[in-house]
């Protein structure tokens, strides 16, 4: 039984807010964000005399440790934005309550995606006896679990990782993103990165795909990118020889961020504009439809999955592990895309595994260093059925 604090009231915390509710293990819930009319709305669409919502702005401490006192929550998950990461940490640690989130810290001028800000207080959470699981969506997240999962059961030792993402649906929109839309093209734009042979090689963004069969789906083209689990998998499975990241683009997608791009729309230095300061990219989401508003009528599906090779016994073995979510199921639930839906459901689950003392250890840790066995249990009767493919092909070569 425990009191459950979610802060960010968008498309992922939308789904997170359903399916605690669906939960007996969660006796209360506090839904709080910036606008605390989303999380009225969102409050109202569940109908649970469980849930009850605040406004919080999460970009000082003082007013989370507020109030986190007030309510008195045993565990906080962080799906606002990566900024607010540091902030909820630092609140969950004054007031003794556990910390999970979905997107590794971002300071808001740079994009800059790694791990050190928020394993520097790893020491911290060990010393107050408190858990924070970091980086518990679909990817990061379920991946280092398909990860830990392959690595624990089927490989003594796991040499090439490629993890593919694939969102094969349609929203109607010329152009949106199916997750915060600055978070999600301060990715995109950067630098590609992969890890091979003990080194990071980079490369200029987009500039190395080809076409990848996705199961239900067929072949798409994906765009190899860096993405932040590969940090965490390469420090935490040494035996990789490689490891990367694919995603699926449309065609008019990467031409219309190309564009925004040629034209400066995608930056995050301020500009000033009529004796404003403005950040062009800051404009460019307030013009772009929110994640959670892509939901209605949205068709198709995602699959995401991890290309595992290694050895067993002295004997080389592929793997792969992958889940395939609908988007208009994800809707007829809980009236979300299937981006916030894979987001949620996986952070839901980690936040159970905390509750139920399956991950509940002292220290700041990513997923893959917890035990798979019982969060992939609960993944699939919790929404997101996964499936394994033993037939020895992959369509990566080695
Ligand atoms: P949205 O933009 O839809 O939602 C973000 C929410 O956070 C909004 O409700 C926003 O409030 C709120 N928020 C922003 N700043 C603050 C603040 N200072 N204080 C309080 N609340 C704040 O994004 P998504 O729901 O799509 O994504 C949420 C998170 O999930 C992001 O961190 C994203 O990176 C992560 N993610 C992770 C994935 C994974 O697989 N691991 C995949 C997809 C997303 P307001 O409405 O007022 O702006």
């Amino acid at each position: 039984m425990a009191r459950v604090m979610i802060v960010g009231a968008g498309g992922v915390g939308n789904v997170v807010a359903h399916k605690c509710a669906a939960r007996a293990e969660f006796t209360d819930i506090l839904l709080a964000s910036r606008s605390v009319d989303k999380c009225e709305q969102i409050a109202a669409s569940i109908g649970s005399p469980k849930v009850t919502t605040a406004a919080l702005d999460a970009d000082t401490v003082a007013n989370t440790v507020k109030l986190i006192e007030e309510f008195k929550p045993d565990l906080l998950i962080n799906v606002a934005l990566p900024y607010q990461d540091l902030v909820l940490m630092d609140a969950c640690l004054q007031t003794g309550i556990h910390y999970l989130d979905t997107a590794n810290y971002e300071p808001i001028d740079v994009a800059k995606f790694e791990y050190s800000w928020q394993w520097a207080y790893r020491d911290r959470f060990k010393n107050a006896g408190l858990t924070a699981i970091l980086g518990c969506g679909f990817d990061p997240g379920v991946t280092g679990v398909f990860s830990a999962y392959a690595l624990k059961h089927y490989f003594d030792e796991i040499h090439y990782l490629d993890i593919i993402d694939c969102n094969d649906g349609n929203h109607g929109k010329s152009f949106a993103t199916n997750f915060n839309p600055e978070i999600n093209i301060r990715e995109i734009t950067q630098p590609g990165r992969y890890f091979e042979n003990g080194e990071w090689v980079e490369i200029p963004a987009l500039s190395i795909h080809r076409p990848i069969p996705y199961p239900e789906i067929g072949d798409r083209e994906s765009y190899l990118l860096y993405h932040e689990e590969l940090e965490s998998l390469v420090k935490n499975i040494p035996t990789l020889k490689r490891a990367r990241f694919w995603m699926t683009f449309s065609e008019t997608y990467i031409t219309h961020l190309k564009v925004l791009e040629n034209i400066g729309m995608t930056r995050i230095d301020p500009i000033e504009y009529q004796g404003k300061k403005i950040v062009p990219l800051q404009f460019l989401k307030a013009l772009l439809p929110e994640p959670a508003s892509l939901a209605t009528n949205y068709t198709g599906q995602t699959s995401i999955g991890c290309h595992i090779t290694g050895i067993k016994d002295g004997v080389e073995k592929k793997y792969y592990v992958y889940n395939n979510c609908q988007h208009a199921a994800a809707y007829q639930e809980v009236g979300s895309q299937g981006i916030s839906y894979t987001t949620g459901v996986p952070a839901v689950v980690g936040a159970l595994m905390i509750v139920n003392d399956k991950w509940k250890k002292p220290g700041v840790f990513n997923v893959e260093e917890c035990d798979p066995d019982p969060f992939m249990e609960l993944l699939g009767p919790m929404g997101l059925p996964w499936h394994e493919v033993f037939d020895g092909v992959s369509p990566f070569e080695n």
